[in-house]
């Protein structure tokens, strides 16, 4: 059996209690090294294998969990934040549907989450956004065209924007060609809910400079959009004039 698990953002306290479960009944753990918190696997048997898959190919960790499968094991498979972006779990999952191993799939507490908990944002304000793109600039993957910087840029939406904080200064540029102005609010969150995270308040106009300054050039996220600035309108579901299922109306404020 085989557990894909979210380890959540950072802060080793947020990765799901079912989470924390199945890594202290793993008997083996393959945990991608770059991104989750190695205080994680304090919780793990004293028997139990673990594996970097920083240093691993994708043969190589079905390889290792088909080994463990032959004992009978455990396999956690640990991502960071939650496995269902970014996470490459697709072609894991595929290849055990290949060779007929069961998995199941833990969620966990992604990035962006632990983004907006360090800003103390709502992604999502009347008025400005009802809306959250979570994307990021080609790189050595690509990105198909009609899901460019600049496309999304035009909707104005909240933009959350992963694997990027190494290309600010074309981050800017695209985010500006799509739309956002110069003083469009933004941030630079550098390693959301860690002991060493920064966060990073300046302007789509300013990005590429605050992150210059800051030498934050991986491991961030980049939030644009209004929702960061300081106008909105109230939402309706906790307005005194709006009845819902659970509340009669309650008459002028
Ligand atoms: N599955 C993960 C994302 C993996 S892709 C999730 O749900 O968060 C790796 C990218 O995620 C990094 O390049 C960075 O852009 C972002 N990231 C991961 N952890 C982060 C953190 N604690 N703070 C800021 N960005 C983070």
């Amino acid at each position: 059996m085989v557990i894909f698990v979210g380890a959540g953002p950072g802060a080793e306290d947020l990765i799901t209690v079912r989470g924390q479960k199945y890594l202290q009944q793993a008997d083996q753990i393959i945990y991608a090294g770059s991104l989750v918190n190695p205080a994680l696997l304090d919780m793990k048997k004293e028997t139990a294998i673990v594996k970097n898959s920083a240093y691993m190919t994708l043969e190589e960790v079905i390889q290792a969990i088909c080994e463990e499968e032959e004992k009978g094991g455990l396999t956690v498979r640990l991502h960071t934040g939650d496995p269902c972006l970014y996470g490459a779990i697709r072609e894991q999952m595929d290849e055990l549907d290949a060779r007929g191993i069961s998995y199941e799939v833990c969620p966990g507490v992604s990035s962006f989450s632990g983004a907006a908990a360090a800003l103390q944002a709502e992604y999502t304000l009347p008025s400005i956004s009802q809306s959250v793109v979570i994307t990021r600039m080609a790189g050595r993957t690509p990105v198909p065209e009609r899901e460019s910087i600049r496309a999304f840029a035009a909707h104005g939406a909240t933009m959350v924007i992963f694997l990027s904080a190494g290309m600010l200064p074309k981050l800017q540029e695209e985010l500006l060609l799509g739309g956002y102005t110069e003083d469009t609010p933004a941030a630079l969150v550098y390693k959301a809910t860690w002991p060493e995270e920064k966060v990073c308040n300046c302007t789509v106009g300013t990005l590429a400079k605050t992150g210059a300054d800051h030498q934050i050039s991986k491991t961030a996220l980049i939030v644009v959009g209004n929702v960061l600035g300081e106008s909105y309108e109230r939402s309706l579901l906790y307005h005194p004039e709006f009845e819902t299922e659970y509340r009669r109306k309650k008459g002028n404020v």
